[in-house]
């Protein structure tokens, strides 16, 4: 599974989150988890846990926290997969981003949220038609399909046009 899958099914088996579990054992995360309804223990996002901070209050720009800040939570439960396996498949998808970045580079990777769900938008290309066209499309409705989300979609070369007569405005 993906992680947006993986995401769904540890919130639907309540599973509780790292943080949830940091605050039981040390009192960290009070501010999240005090007084709060018990559904907080288990809404898990697909971001990890303080990888990202906004800059102000005032903007919602996301950066990237250097990894000593990251929270981790060790020994939560039984490894679903040994060490060396988990390291020779993080290897595997590192190379795997590598490659689709030579063969096509689109410069709003990681950039195009959708406006309604929040969630990333996925690259793709319709290789179907007789001319082949990129977009980008909801991936939260792309994983769990109807009901979820919609199916919000806009073509690479469109959003790039906007964006371009944007700057030059
Ligand atoms: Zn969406």
């Amino acid at each position: 599974y993906g992680s947006a899958k993986i995401t769904k099914v540890l919130r639907e088996e309540k599973v509780p989150t790292a943080s949830w579990l940091n605050f039981t054992r040390y009192g960290t995360f009070a501010h999240i988890f005090e007084g709060k309804p018990d559904s907080k223990r288990y809404e898990w996002t697909i971001s990890v846990h303080n990888r990202q901070s906004t800059v102000s209050f005032k903007s919602k720009k996301k950066v990237r926290k250097p990894e000593s800040e990251w929270f981790r939570v060790e020994n939560t439960h039984e490894p679903i997969i040994d060490k060396e396996v988990f390291y020779r498949v993080q290897e595997q998808i590192k190379s795997r981003r590598r490659q689709t970045k030579e063969k096509a580079t689109p410069i709003f990777a990681g950039l195009v949220k959708c406006a309604d769900c929040g969630w990333s938008m996925r690259f793709a290309t319709n290789k179907a038609n007789k001319t082949p066209y990129s977009y980008y499309a909801c991936s939260y409705y792309g994983q769990f399909g109807k009901g979820t989300c919609s199916m919000h979609y806009i073509r690479y070369d469109v959003l790039y046009q906007a964006v371009l007569e944007r700057l030059q405005y």
